[in-house]
């Protein structure tokens, strides 16, 4: 497609993230559907068309668990990325909607995505970086594709200028400011099953502090994950808060409790939050006896703190719940006709 914005006919605002929006756009002169994201870039021109040519290595991606790329252009002072339009939306909408989503269904996404990371790293190199919910996306005809992988280096650069983006799928080496891995895109894909079976982002008060929770049946939930406003750097953050907020009595944290960076009844300051995951074991699917062995042991495979043990998308693709998701034969398409 030679695409120009003249040319998109905006139908629906699909949803908004930190750096932008996504619409679902019609191409005109081919009747195409489609997703446009809208990305706010605050850079020099240079920069820009730095950008767009790296975008195009999504030309090459090809696989069924990878969004389709249609192609990238600059419409001052945004960068328009427009993508295949995924019609049941991202799994965080669906769970929204629908609730805990069931623990085979889990198992098929753990599955596509992991086939969708090793794509892009085995062929291309690429670290998705921002593996979360809502960037797992599936259409009426079953399928579950990955979105929003980190192919353009001036991108991510551009836009961590702008805003600090949702970090609490962040994996604790990341935290601490260790470079990414393809075992950090692993943590995250852990955070996020978790998350799609209990119906709620896992990192709360009830499930840490279970003595200082007003909701110890977790009927609040789910729970919006926080994200990290403009202009807070992530390792200020942790490494300049984390010694005093240590400090921080249980009375004080009472107090200080459903005080929000950004509202919408998170119950955990973004420094609670971060300070959290680097201290405290990691979460799982709990309580136990309530998911199959197999899917309790994956989870924990995907969150083992220490990275050296954590691991990788390859290995997770031999686990014993992954052969068991291949082999379910869950009719996918029937599933997304229920929402
Ligand atoms: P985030 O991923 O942080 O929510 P984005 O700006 O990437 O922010 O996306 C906003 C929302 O738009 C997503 O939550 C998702 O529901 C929706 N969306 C994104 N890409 C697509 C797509 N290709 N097809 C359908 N919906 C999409
Ligand atoms: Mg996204």
């Amino acid at each position: 497609y030679d695409l120009r914005n003249e040319d998109l006919k905006e139908l629906q605002e699909l949803g908004q993230g930190n750096g932008g929006s996504v619409k679902k756009v019609e191409h005109t002169p081919s009747g195409k559907i489609m997703a446009k994201k809208i990305v706010l870039i605050d850079a020099k021109p240079s920069v820009r068309k730095q950008i767009l040519r790296e975008l195009q290595i999504m030309h090459d991606c090809h696989s069924d668990y990878i969004i389709s790329f249609y192609g990238a252009f600059l419409a001052d002072p945004n960068i328009c990325i427009c993508m295949e339009y995924m019609d049941k939306g991202s799994l965080d909408g669906i769970y929204k909607k629908i609730g805990p989503i069931d623990i085979d269904i889990v198992g098929k996404v753990a599955l596509a995505v992991l086939e969708g990371l090793t794509y892009l790293y085995d062929v291309h190199r690429i670290i998705h970086r921002d593996i979360k919910p809502s960037n797992i996306l599936c259409n009426s005809s079953g399928q579950i594709k990955i979105c929003d992988f980190g192919v353009s280096g001036e991108l991510i650069n551009s836009i961590a200028d702008t805003f600090v983006g949702t970090s609490t799928y962040m994996s604790p080496e990341r935290i601490q400011g260790a470079p990414y891995t393809v075992k950090s895109d692993v943590w995250s894909l852990g955070i996020s099953l978790i998350e799609l079976a209990l119906g709620r982002f896992p990192f709360s008060d009830s499930s840490s502090d279970s003595d200082l929770s007003d909701d110890p049946e977790g009927t609040l939930s789910p729970r919006r994950p926080p994200s990290v406003g403009p202009g807070l750097s992530l390792s200020s953050v942790v490494n300049g808060g984390a010694r005093t907020a240590k400090k921080t009595s249980k009375k004080d944290k009472r107090k200080s409790k459903g005080v929000s960076l950004q509202g919408g009844g998170m119950t955990m300051s973004i420094l609670e939050l971060l300070q959290h995951i680097v201290n405290e074991p990691a979460p799982r699917l709990t309580p136990e006896g309530r998911f199959p062995r197999e899917a309790e042991e994956f989870v924990d495979a995907c969150l083992f703190k220490d990275p050296e043990v954590r691991w990788t998308p390859k290995d997770l693709l031999k686990h014993k719940w992954i052969d068991r998701a291949r082999t379910e034969t869950i009719d996918l398409e029937a599933w997304t006709s229920t929402f």
